[in-house]
């Protein structure tokens, strides 16, 4: 029975394990946080869960091959209930709120109603958001092995998003937001995302949300993530967790195995590196064996650059049915790393009682970050002292912005924890801080890479970063891709 050594207990690594071990080969797992799920996580603070992932799952509607992995990885399926996301989000500006409901048309007669004079750009939008409903993740094989037929079939069964692609492929959310009038429409097209992304991705995640496929599953990312490593072990999988791994171990062309940062040493027949790519090539493999796609990502900063964020998470002393979903609003300024911010978020997690004490509830704020803010949190990380002040101050500017807001949280609210763009680095060894991959500018198209390794025969990659914008079906995605391979060899 070959052995395969997978590095990184995230999603990607532990759905690789899954079926890697379901085709008959021995494999273990090395994480090096105490508990697997990567950035698909949460974590309790005071009685308190704090979610740290899923704002939507794209694949929780039957009949796609995506919701089959996740009911063969155990992140769906076997009674698990699925919670039906009442709207996208809400944006408020001068006293009214838009909200993008799940049901589309409510959202379109509110748009409507709310801005007569863009009826025609309204009418365009909503209709681009139903033939996204369309979209699928292709998970069956790697894209390059992929035949004529299996492209045919794929461009067939989405061929409506051909339309959207050819109206808004070629434009970033701040042009489409200015084809609107209305400047609550203006402002909330670009709340949600960062303004640089192509256009067409704000509707292909609402086409997720009314199309019923982007819901969430109960107990949210941690509980997902350990019924994977469930499924993982159930399978005959060994998952470390405290595992760092120092290094792929190199004979040649070959991979012999791992070791471990104690010392330990783990043979295999293959390697699969499941995580953070920049990482990967950093400390794990030579710099020189980056495939040349992942390679001129990294290089060219301004075409595919990538976002983190500023995070708090707060207590809540009661129920306040008023604060429902996520909702972006306009606050008095506040400075968050390098950037001078006057719209912030809160989000709620009132569809799940079981995240906070009974009679309370837990909020978060996230704020956008990008490379610039990233440098500036990295050294301020030097100094632990001043790090952890400027969190805490920025923390209470932001209580300070959601009790005007809200002003019947005064005395209510606290701030549970805050996290910023250094948590991700040293919890995952994530590159910038980022949580999702390559953002998709309209300069520079989505690519994927393939996660193989020239010159390396028995070493593959399986993490979001071969394809953009990352997230967790590409995580999955890229996880199925590198165990077909494995399976294929043999
Ligand atoms: C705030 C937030 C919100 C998000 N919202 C969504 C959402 O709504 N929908 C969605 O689809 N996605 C969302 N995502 C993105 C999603 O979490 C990621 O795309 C996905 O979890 C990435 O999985 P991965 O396996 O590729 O990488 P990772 O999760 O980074 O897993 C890699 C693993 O490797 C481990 N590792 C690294 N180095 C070593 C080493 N040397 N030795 C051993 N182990 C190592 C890490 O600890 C980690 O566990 C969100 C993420 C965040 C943080």
């Amino acid at each position: 029975m070959k052995k395969v050594v997978i590095v990184g207990g995230g999603i990607a690594g532990m759905t690789a394990g899954i079926l890697l071990q379901k085709a008959g080969f021995t494999t273990e797992i090395f994480e090096k946080n105490a508990v697997p799920g990567g950035q698909c996580t949460g974590w309790k603070r005071e009685g308190y869960l704090i979610d740290n992932c899923i704002h939507w799952l794209t694949g929780t509607r039957e009949g796609s091959g995506l919701h089959e992995l996740w009911k063969e990885i155990g992140a769906l399926g076997d009674g698990v209930e699925v919670i039906e996301k009442e709207m996208f989000f809400s944006a408020k500006l001068d006293g009214k709120v838009l909200t993008f409901w799940r049901d589309k048309e409510r959202t379109r007669r509110e748009l409507l109603a709310l801005s007569p004079e863009d009826e025609k750009e309204i009418n365009k939008l909503m209709d681009y958001v139903e033939l996204a409903e369309t979209m699928t993740v292709p998970v069956e094989k790697p894209f390059d092995a992929m035949s004529l037929l299996d492209f045919m079939k794929l461009g067939m069964s989405m061929k409506e998003m051909g339309k959207v692609m050819k109206e808004y492929g070629n434009m970033d959310l701040k042009e489409l937001a200015m084809r609107f009038r209305h400047p609550l429409i203006q402002h909330a097209i670009v709340d949600y995302m960062p303004s640089g992304y192509q256009a067409y991705a704000f509707v292909v995640s609402y086409g997720t949300v009314t199309g019923g496929n982007g819901d969430i599953p109960r107990g949210g990312s941690l509980a997902m993530a350990m019924r994977i490593a469930d499924r993982y072990r159930e399978s005959g999988g060994i998952l470390h967790t405290n595992a760092n791994v120092a290094k792929v171990l190199l004979n040649g062309k070959r991979a012999e195995g791992v070791l471990l940062a104690d010392g330990t040493r783990v043979e295999a027949d293959y390697v699969v590196c499941a995580c953070d790519t920049d990482y990967t090539f950093r400390a794990l493999l030579p710099a020189g064996c980056m495939p040349k796609a992942l390679k001129k990502q990294y290089e060219e900063r301004d075409k595919y650059p990538v976002g983190s964020g500023f995070q708090i998470a707060y207590a809540v002393d009661g129920i306040f049915p008023e604060i429902t979903d996520t909702r972006i609003f306009p606050c008095e300024e506040i400075l968050v790393g390098k950037q001078t911010v006057q719209r912030m978020s809160i989000q709620s997690y009132y569809y799940e009682p079981a995240f906070a004490p009974e009679g309370k509830m837990v909020l978060q704020s996230n704020f956008a970050q990008n490379e610039e803010d990233y440098s500036y949190w990295e050294s301020l990380y030097s100094d632990r002292t001043a790090y952890e002040q400027k969190k805490k101050e920025i923390a209470g500017q932001a209580l300070e912005r959601v009790v005007a807001e809200y002003p019947a949280l005064a005395g209510k609210i606290r701030v549970l924890d805050v996290w910023t763009p250094m948590t991700y680095t040293r919890y995952c060894n994530s590159y910038k801080g980022a949580y999702m991959s390559f953002v998709t500018t309209k300069q520079a198209k989505s690519i994927t890479v393939p996660g193989t390794i020239k010159g390396l025969k028995n070493v593959l990659l399986a993490s979001q970063w071969l394809m953009g914008p990352g997230g967790l079906p590409t995580a999955a995605a890229m996880g199925k891709y590198a165990a077909w391979r494995i399976i294929k060899k043999g």
